[in-house]
């Protein structure tokens, strides 16, 4: 039985700290998209009514069931049109969806992470994608793995500024991209900042870290600015060392390798291209929590990454990811319990 955790709205003192019986039952309604009644409460501080319904991630969507169906094929480096006509949706539908179910696993790979311990292990390197046009917007993907798991700490995308050979078609191209969006700045240094950054705020407790990269000369100071306090051991490996499975970067490579083929928009050469830059950065996400939460590390492993390192008890289904709304950090939620277990106790005692 659904006992509401806390009133949703977040001008209510029932919101930070419910007190228990705050809430009253109100019946229930039959939605058309479920065979079930869902039940309503008032809350007894702000006498406004919610129910069920208010806690799920699906919250007010339409053709809710569909959801896990999508997150899983677009997640399978299917786009966002071929995913419409596969599950008989209209193209904004899907958009809408994908946008909204994008945005909450980025919540949800924010409250599920916990700290790392002993000696961590982190690789790090950057490939390129494009936000419109390969040869005039493209775009630089820096992505940060914990080595052993392959659990994806972080993802995004910055913009570059083109480069390669330029004929004088290219560059009347590139003047007329900027006449629409401005100059085009590289940032690359500051998404490089901000994956760094969400690498060091899980080793806060951590003896060491050992962090591999390839030789590119900026990382070294941006590595230490970012696990400043930590015991920090960086080691490179020249890029131009061939990329078998021997290449100590073998890791990172074979994640990207993984994102190219099933996040569409960063294959290359394909028709799944982003408009914008901030679409590709919700497909990272969306590919990242796939990754982290639902996929096997190997095909012989039975546990994911987020599994092997103690942050979940156990690999999620797509629905799971997408149960329960995350958007109240750490006391939402969690996607694993009936709705009173929140995101902060991270594992249960039993499954410890
Ligand atoms: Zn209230």
């Amino acid at each position: 039985m659904f006992e509401p955790p806390r009133c949703p709205y977040k001008d209510c003192r029932q919101h930070k700290r419910p007190e228990p019986g705050f809430a009253w039952k109100m019946g229930s309604y039959k939605p058309k998209c479920r065979a079930h009644p869902v039940p309503r409460f008032e809350c007894q501080s702000c006498l406004r009514t919610f129910s069920r319904q208010t806690f799920r991630a699906d919250y007010r969507d339409h053709k809710p069931h569909l959801n896990p169906q999508l997150f899983q094929l677009l997640a399978s480096g299917v786009g966002l049109r071929q995913s419409a006509r596969n599950l008989g949706l209209s193209l904004r539908c899907t958009e809408v969806k994908f946008r909204k179910i994008a945005a909450h696993l980025r919540d949800l790979s924010l409250n599920l992470r916990g700290p790392l311990e002993g000696i961590a292990t982190m690789q790090f390197d950057e490939f390129e994608s494009y936000e419109g046009c390969r040869n005039t917007r493209p775009v630089t993907i820096p992505m940060l793995i914990e080595t052993s798991t392959r659990f994806i700490i972080w993802s995004e995308c910055a913009p570059i500024r083109p480069r390669g050979k330029m004929t004088p078609k290219r560059i009347a191209r590139i003047e007329a991209q900027e006449a629409i969006y401005g100059e085009r700045k590289d940032e690359s240094r500051r998404a490089i900042r901000r994956t760094l950054q969400a690498g060091a705020a899980l080793v806060k407790g951590c003896d060491e870290v050992v962090f591999c990269t390839d030789e590119k000369k900026v990382y070294p100071s941006l590595a230490k600015a970012a696990f400043c306090g930590v015991e920090l051991r960086h080691h490179t490996t020249n890029s131009k060392l061939a990329r078998g499975t021997w290449n100590p970067l073998f890791p990172i490579n074979h994640s990207e390798a993984m994102v190219r083929d099933l996040t569409g928009r960063v294959r290359r050469d394909s028709w799944l291209t982003s408009k914008e830059g901030w679409c590709l950065d919700l497909g990272l996400q969306l590919y990242m929590a796939y990754r982290n939460y639902v996929r096997r590390r190997f095909n012989r492993d039975k546990g994911s990454p987020a599994v092997m390192l103690g942050f979940v008890e156990r690999r999620m289904h797509a629905a799971e990811c997408l149960s329960w709304r995350q958007d109240w950090g750490p006391s939402s939620p969690h996607p694993l319990g009936d709705g009173g277990r929140l995101v902060s106790e991270r594992v249960l005692e039993a499954a410890a």
